[in-house]
């Protein structure tokens, strides 16, 4: 293992080169399941690295090995490659070539510095204790259905896992600063679509037909009271419905005769989990029987809630500590009601989550994740890799990580 100054002097070497992966891969972003580009790029890199390299599973998953060739523990990195359907409006040289998809959530920044950790270690594996580290770049985090995550899981290729950690870009948090949340970390994130249809009528004789349009609204206020009714106040659930389709604006004579809503409800509890996703079918079904109208309902369970591991979240806290200082190394107080597919990770193996700072109010890096604006600073890169570095070294080596497994 190296000291903390010497793990912080060493990052500084690798951002130049994670910058330049990070802006190639911004530039040209890929969305969903088919990423060939990106993990092209991936897997070339691992090979001139030195990792014995596995693609072909989890459809378009890259996986990087690297070998001490001595007795240890295998320790896992993950970082997610995927981009968002949608423009980015940024100014930035290295703006999306691609219509209609961008990185506005910052994976292309989780690629690259998982790369540059590769870098780091291939270089470096005299400092390794023993053991294996497998890094694991996934398609999908975004979606679709079920995330690429748990494609990974399922294909086993991580089964000799002992330990494993993941990292997001936080634009609340200034760059070089870190964020680690122990226990719960992430809600669930579900969701769910409502399709009415009616005869539609004549907007002068509502009477003739049937109005989805008011029926909609009875059913969205009677969902929210789903959430405050019905669920303890101190169980946590949100339950938001962020679409409505019916009707056209400049149509003012016509009750439509189809009207479609959808949403997402989340929540840290499996049991409400269920009952929510029961609750909205049964509302539906009432309300439209009651006006008449014909209801189809379905959802869609996505990601599940999850909790960091103790152990490994605190070995990331006191590795952060060691090469940031503790003016930089924030302890969270809550958790997301936002979903990660890296929960999937957490329900098989001991893994925990942490948040990296990307802000910079100078440098106009101040957008929300998913904003078309969204930026990040870069100078976070050498600070952050030094994070995953110490990290990477005391789950290789210290023993009472693993007392309680
Ligand atoms: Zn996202
Ligand atoms: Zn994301």
């Amino acid at each position: 293992m190296q000291k903390p100054d010497e793990i912080m002097n060493d990052a500084k070497k690798y951002a130049h080169d994670i910058i330049e992966w990070r802006r190639d891969i911004h530039a040209h972003p890929e969305i969903g399941f088919d990423l060939p580009r990106t993990s092209g790029k991936v897997a070339e890199l691992l090979k001139e690295f030195g990792y014995e390299v596995k693609t072909g599973f989890a459809r378009s998953a890259v996986l990087g090995i690297l070998d001490t060739g001595k007795p240890g523990r295998t320790i896992a990195v993950r970082a997610d490659m995927d981009a968002l359907g949608m423009q980015e409006q940024t100014d930035l040289p290295y703006k999306s070539e691609t219509d209609g998809a961008c990185h506005a959530c910052g994976h292309d920044s989780h690629t690259a510095m998982l790369l540059g950790l590769a870098k780091y270690l291939s270089e470096h594996k005299a400092y390794l204790k023993g053991g294996k580290i497998k890094l694991i770049f996934q398609p999908a985090e975004e979606g679709p259905v079920p995330g690429g995550a748990k494609l990974v899981v399922d294909s086993g290729v991580l089964d000799d896992v002992d330990a494993m950690f993941g990292a997001h870009a936080q634009p609340l948090y200034v760059a070089g600063h870190v964020g680690c949340k122990y226990g719960d970390a992430f809600a669930s994130g579900d969701f769910f679509e409502v399709k009415l249809t009616g005869p539609g009528s004549h907007a002068a004789s509502p009477h003739k037909g049937k109005d989805l349009i008011t029926t909609a609204a009875e059913m969205v206020s009677a969902i929210q009271n789903i959430r405050t009714r019905e669920i303890p106040p101190l169980k946590t659930a949100v339950i938001s419905i962020c679409s409505i389709n019916c009707g056209k604006l400049e149509t003012k004579n016509v009750l439509p005769a189809e009207l479609t809503f959808g949403g997402t409800f989340r929540t840290y509890d499996d049991e409400v989990r269920e009952y929510i996703a029961k609750r909205i079918g049964e509302v539906v079904e009432k309300i439209a029987d009651m006006n008449g109208v014909k209801a189809e309902y379905s959802e869609s369970f996505n990601f599940p809630y999850f909790r960091n591991d103790d152990d490994v979240i605190d070995t990331i806290y006191h590795s952060a500590l060691e090469v940031l200082g503790p003016d930089k190394v924030i302890k969270k107080p809550d958790p997301e009601m936002g979903s990660e597919d890296f929960a999937w990770y957490t329900k098989k193996y001991k893994a925990a989550f942490f948040f990296f700072g990307i802000r910079n109010e100078e440098k106009d890096c101040v957008y929300s994740l998913h904003s078309p604006k969204f930026k990040i600073d870069e100078d976070t890169f050498a600070p952050t890799l030094a994070v995953y570095v110490n990290t990477v070294y005391h789950l290789l080596e210290d023993d009472k990580i693993y007392e309680g497994k």
